[in-house]
């Protein structure tokens, strides 16, 4: 349901390795390539991670010539515009098919009807038949998906909903009743109006419900038509074969009702958190979906059965294993467990990255390098071959090379900062960034705070000595979620700290703290190839992977973090030298929040001082204590300091400067 694409253009020209001719040919037309690409609106039909997984997916799968289709819905308005005001963040409507975009083609021949509400209907012989309700029309639009080096190129077919002309009441209209008239055309244009209606209320459960719907439905159908096409010559395209022919993987359980609608599905699982696991109100299910609802009754039912006939030993962990959680208060369809109980397969992958995107076209300057050295450029495919680099570590040319292929990144990075915020950076300082979702547990606080001591460290200092201290740029990026409070309370404090450490004409040489706005992948684009420093650094225990670390660390960035999610593993490969470790363990912490509890944490002086400074008002007026007094006092989830920000600010700063050393 989510594919987070970005722009088309650099990768298509960059997948038939035609960028050198393509570009020629653009400038015999008087236009640059770079003047071009900026044309292009980032298609972001997906909140973060998962879409942009999803996209790495269906190009991975372009390249290793699998003949795949990816499948989503046509949002109108995608993940929203983030602009940065004096309040701090505000959001708006991304119109991002405003301009005609050659990448989405509309194929009128393909139209499918899926239905809504409705009742069921008992034929004499007991099958049971759907009937009635809404109908609505979903109309394909394909995206191709290039691979790289290879002839193949797959599609991502967008669904749009649309009522068919049937649907719109002359009668109606002529009468003078223009809303009634068009009734079914309005409640159509909802569906594909935005990414993540807003769940709060009943109506927009409803919505969204009927997006996952919608989008099952049309493509198990159009998947079922290639299917019945293709039967050719006799024997062939037997129902019986259809599980050898096809494969359908759902990405995480928002494709979930795919299984009520066809059942032969495969499902990968992104999460356990239980806080991320999809459930669905057994009432809301009934009054869209009722014929779904019997469906998924009976394979509860049998898988009940089941367990309770030949899988004894489990019947005790029934109450949390089966699909209906039948509670009075709140009955629940908990789709994970259909999928897990449903699927034919299941397995998790929480993370993965497309390597020609997120290394070979947004840091030419980096691949050539690679490639020389290497002397192949199999490692976009094969990317183990990496390590043959290893061996020329401690080569003198190779480090030039490499350090200048950096600075070639760095300096469209800065200038791209100077456009957008005004703000302007040194390209010989330390670029230090950190993209993750804005978000307690994922510790932006510990960053800044860091940042505010480093701060006030630096004011305290001679001349003399700032100039024996490293200049560092602190860029903190990415979207808040809108309704989340203390996510905006963050954002608005990394701008307010900026705004006073840029402007300190006794610092601003070896400090600046920069809010990069509206954080989408062509900005991810522009950043991780200039990045030198990246912060990956969630309370441990509490980050199920993250998957930027991996373009960071692609691009030859080196990681400041915890032991937490991806890190883990990440930190195994590259080597603890360039890794930068700190922080609590997730075994830890639950004893660490315990003392908390029982007043028993001492902290530490610099971290009082840090937050003490704050309050001063030394970063303007704006009222900080909610945000700091979520720190403070005893513990529990969002107060009493639950992500362990006090007890990890030591080592925090400790590692930070290593860092410094490091990079001198
Ligand atoms: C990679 C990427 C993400 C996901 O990053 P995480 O570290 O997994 O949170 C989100 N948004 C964009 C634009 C990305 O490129």
């Amino acid at each position: 349901m989510e594919f987070l694409q970005g722009r088309a253009l650099n990768n298509a020209i960059g997948n038939l390795n035609i960028q050198g001719a393509y570009a020629d040919a653009l400038s015999k037309l008087g236009h640059e390539l770079e003047d071009i690409v900026e044309q292009e609106k980032d298609a972001a039909l997906g909140n973060g991670g998962l879409g942009r997984l999803a996209s790495c997916f269906l190009d991975s799968m372009a390249t290793l010539n699998l003949p795949a289709w990816g499948y989503g819905l046509r949002y109108r308005y995608g993940l929203f515009k983030q602009r940065i005001t004096k309040e701090g963040q505000e959001e708006i409507a991304e119109d991002w098919l405003e301009k005609f975009s050659p990448w989405v083609v509309v194929r009128h021949g393909v139209v499918f009807p899926v239905r809504f509400f409705g009742h069921v209907q008992v034929n004499p012989d007991g099958s049971r038949k759907w009937v009635g309700g809404e109908i609505v029309q979903a109309l394909a639009y394909d995206v191709p998906i290039p691979g790289y080096k290879t002839k193949n190129t797959i599609s991502l077919r967008l669904w749009e909903a649309r009522a068919s002309a049937e649907d719109f009441n002359l009668f109606q209209f002529n009468d003078g009743q223009y809303e009634s008239a068009a009734q079914l055309h309005t409640r159509a244009q909802q569906i594909c109006a935005v990414l993540y209606p807003g769940d709060a209320t009943e109506e927009g459960k409803l919505l969204r419900l009927k997006q996952q719907l919608f989008v099952c439905s049309a493509s198990l159908q159009d998947i079922i038509l290639r299917f019945k096409e293709r039967r050719t010559g006799k024997g062939s395209g037997k129902w019986s074969e259809f599980p050898s022919k096809v494969a359908v993987q759902l990405n995480d359980t928002h494709p979930t009702l795919a299984i009520p609608e066809l059942m032969t599905i495969a499902y990968t699982n992104h999460t356990v958190l239980p806080e991320a696991l999809e459930k669905w109100s057994q009432t809301v299910m009934w009054k869209l979906l009722l014929r779904h609802m019997e469906i998924i009754e009976e394979i509860d039912k049998r898988f009940i059965a089941l367990i309770s006939s030949s899988w004894t030993d489990l019947e005790s962990m029934l109450p949390s294993m089966c699909i209906l959680d039948n509670d009075p208060k709140k009955p629940v369809v908990r789709m994970a467990n259909l999928c897990v109980v449903s699927s034919h397969t299941f397995q998790n992958k929480t993370n993965g990255i497309t390597p020609p995107r997120w290394l070979r076209f947004c840091s030419p300057e980096l691949s050539n390098i690679i490639t020389k050295w290497l002397k192949t450029d199999q490692w976009f495919t094969k990317l183990d071959q990496l390590v043959g680099l290893r061996k020329f570590a401690d080569n003198a040319d190779f480090q030039t090379e490499w350090a200048s292929a950096k600075m070639a990144n760095k300096q469209p990075l800065a200038w791209y900062i100077l456009q957008v915020t005004g703000v302007s950076i040194d390209s010989s300082s330390l670029f230090d960034i950190q993209v993750n979702r804005i978000h307690e547990y994922k510790r932006q606080l510990l960053n800044i705070l860091g940042a505010v001591y480093r701060y006030k460290k630096l004011k305290e200092m001679s001349p003399e000595e700032r100039k024996n201290t490293t200049p560092r740029t602190v860029m903190v990026g990415r979207k808040a979620f809108a309704t989340y409070t203390n996510a905006k309370r963050i954002v608005k404090l990394v701008n307010d700290v900026g705004a006073v450490v840029n402007s300190d004409p006794e610092v601003n040489n070896y400090l600046k703290v920069v809010f990069v706005p509206n954080y989408n992948v062509s900005v991810a684009e522009m950043l991780i190839p200039g990045s030198e420093l990246s912060q990956h650094i969630s309370t441990a225990g509490m980050e199920a992977s993250g998957t930027s670390s991996m373009k960071f660390a692609l691009n030859g960035c080196l990681i400041i973090g915890t032991l937490d999610g991806a890190n883990v593993e990440i930190r195994e490969e590259i080597g603890d030298e360039n890794f930068f470790l700190f922080g609590a363990t997730a075994d830890d912490s639950p004893r660490l929040r315990k003392d908390r509890e029982n007043g028993l944490f001492k902290p530490d002086p610099r971290f009082e001082e840090a937050k003490k400074f704050i309050r001063s008002g030394a970063f303007g007026s704006y009222d900080y204590n909610p945000l700091l007094d979520s720190m403070e006092g005893n513990t529990g989830y969002g107060r009493g300091d639950y992500f362990l920000v006090g007890h990890d600010f030591s080592s925090y700063l400790d590692a930070q400067k290593r860092v410094d050393e490091a990079y001198k």
